[in-house]
């Protein structure tokens, strides 16, 4: 047997182990043909299937209706940063923005070389450490734009902000798409790179609603047309091909585990074990995020000196506890425990930090 840490890194993260035991069985000889999956031709019926398998996954686990395309693209959500204001925009129409974090302001960004976004709630003015309540977009905008879990910062939308019915909402999900149900009918667009909630770096996972993929202008380039990888099932050119097979083992084994219901039942679980140390400790490890704002997936924390963070993240190195080290933005330490990883790493995870105080305080 190989040893394997617990892997805390916020993305890259870690995979299921049964994934990466299947990839390797299977890599030299892909479904028979003799070849790897790299090696294979993208319009081969095998690669076919792969694609038609991890769409159909995404549209049975999410709820996907009909109405949605699910794609799969190449250059990351800071991508689709840009992809969001170059297809929704509409003349003389503001496009709204939350500022929940760093990645959020990195979408900002991007939709100012298209017009003026309007920040229409901000958390900046406490570094990041809670959603803002009563979010209501505004009528008769281009679309509204939100980032679900704040990497970053360990925060967590527990609430669907307001918006107008004709007003599409697009969500950044990229650090918790699938950690719990959500009803697709809300979105016009969501958005995910897939290396931490998903699987591996290099494909972002884009679903849209249909009716929206006609209001991008004709003079946008065809790579960065929604429509064109929405027409032609994401092989209007070579996809990623390794990223998305990756993407659908991962998606066969949530399936089997019991979907995205089953997930957020274990997530709910480990999130907890270490929010109730923190709670717990006395002060002794104080949480970022505040307590209405909590996610699931990044659990974000500070202890009473930059020393002894360092030291508990040594320890935990030592004891294969893999990259807690925080964010430079928040400092201290962040445990990133998406959906692949397991309980134990958690539970391990948990008993450490309880050690630590013990011994250090
Ligand atoms: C990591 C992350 C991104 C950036 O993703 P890339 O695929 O590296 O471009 C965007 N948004 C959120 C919420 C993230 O966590």
């Amino acid at each position: 047997m190989t040893k394997r840490v617990y892997n805390f890194y916020p993305g890259p993260a870690t995979l299921p182990l049964p994934v990466l035991e299947r990839a390797k069985d299977e890599f030299l000889d892909f479904a028979g043909t003799g070849m790897s999956v790299l090696e294979i031709s993208h319009r081969s019926k095998e690669w076919e299937k792969v694609m038609t398998d991890a769409t159909s996954l995404v549209r049975e686990l999410m709820g996907v209706p009909s109405d949605y395309k699910v794609m799969w693209l190449s250059g990351g959500a800071s991508t689709q940063f840009f992809m969001v204001p170059l297809n929704l925009q509409e003349p003389r129409k503001a496009m709204e923005y939350v500022n929940t974090g760093g990645w959020s302001t990195k979408a900002i960004k991007e939709a100012g070389y298209f017009g003026e976004p309007k920040v229409i709630a901000s958390s900046e003015d406490k570094n990041f450490s809670y959603i803002p309540k009563n979010v209501r977009f505004s009528k008769e905008i281009a679309f509204a734009h939100f980032t679900s879990n704040n990497t970053l910062y360990g925060t967590e939308w527990q609430y669907m902000p307001e918006v107008p019915k004709e007003v599409p909402l697009v969500c950044d999900m990229s650090s918790n798409i699938m950690d719990k149900p959500i009803n697709i009918k809300d979105f016009g667009v969501i958005y995910a790179g897939a290396q931490k909630n998903l699987g591996p770096a290099g494909v972002t996972l884009v679903i849209v609603r249909e009716d929206l993929l006609d209001r991008v202008p004709e003079h946008v380039p065809t790579m960065q047309k929604w429509k064109t990888h929405a027409e032609n099932d994401s092989l209007y050119n070579t996809p990623p091909v390794f990223a998305i097979y990756i993407c659908k083992l991962a998606l066969d084994y949530m399936k089997e585990i019991g979907g995205v219901k089953e997930l957020e039942k274990r997530n709910m679980k480990k999130a907890k074990l270490l929010y109730d140390i923190i709670d717990a400790s006395d002060g002794f490890y104080k949480g970022h995020a505040s307590k209405d704002s909590r996610s699931l997936m990044n659990v974000t924390f500070t202890m009473p000196t930059p020393e002894l963070e360092d030291k508990c993240v040594k320890g935990g190195t030592a004891k294969g506890l893999i990259g807690l080290k925080g964010h430079r933005s928040v400092g201290g330490m962040r445990a990133s425990i998406y959906n692949a990883m397991p309980l134990e790493g958690v539970e391990a995870l948990a008993e450490y930090l309880r050690e630590f105080q013990a011994e250090n305080q």
